[in-house]
């Protein structure tokens, strides 16, 4: 088992069937070890290919995006989940189901920072019912951006996002999968 695994399996919390806790280590308190490995295993598998952006959804795909941008060099646009005095004009929006919360929100990215045939990375911090990529997807569509790939820290293989975006024909990338949080254990996909 390789040390990510590891450390998943250690420190995540399952709440039941469908969520997981990683507040310990990466949406609440950032753990550097955790963040480090996650984006050594990102950087592999894009440093190679024509990335000239990062897109991630506030809150927690901003450290993992932030060190990732970093290594690969690219800028890092931070997509907004509320309006304000700086950011209300000139946006592409898109409503995303919250999977946690069970509500609709709106997503807001200024014009200026995604342009016509630019090649987007989309980072996020989980993956389960696709939704918060979809929005991301579309942003990217309406600019007439490329989205070179999905790139997720902990996917749940057993909900409909990861299928539902390859369907749609995006790449998707995790850097973690979580094959099922059945009686309260983790269990991660076999030979991930
Ligand atoms: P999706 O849009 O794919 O249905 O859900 C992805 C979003 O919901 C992520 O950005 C993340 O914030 C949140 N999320 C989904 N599943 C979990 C989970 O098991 N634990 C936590 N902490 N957040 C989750």
């Amino acid at each position: 088992m390789d040390q990510l695994s590891k450390f998943v399996l250690d420190k995540g919390i399952v709440i039941d069937e469908d969520i997981l806790k990683v507040d310990s280590f990466l949406n609440h308190q950032v753990d550097m070890e955790f963040m480090n490995l996650v984006v050594d295993k990102f950087y592999q598998e894009y440093k190679d290919k024509k990335i000239d952006k990062i897109i991630t959804l506030e809150v927690s795909g901003i450290a993992p995006a932030t060190l990732l941008a970093n290594k690969l060099n690219v800028p890092l646009v931070i997509v907004k989940k509320q309006k304000s005095l700086i950011l209300k004009d000139n946006v592409y929006s898109s409503n995303v189901k919250s999977f946690t919360k069970n509500k609709v929100y709106e997503i807001f990215i200024d014009k200026n920072y995604l342009l016509e045939n630019e090649n987007i990375l989309i980072l996020d911090d989980f993956l389960a019912n696709g939704q918060a990529a979809l929005g991301l997807v579309d942003l990217c569509k309406q600019a007439n951006a490329n989205v070179v790939s999905i790139g997720i820290v902990i996917e749940k293989t057993f909900q409909k996002g990861g299928n539902l975006l390859k369907e749609q024909g995006f790449d998707v990338f995790s850097a973690i999968k979580i094959a099922s949080l059945k009686n309260n254990k983790i269990t991660l996909l076999d030979g991930e």
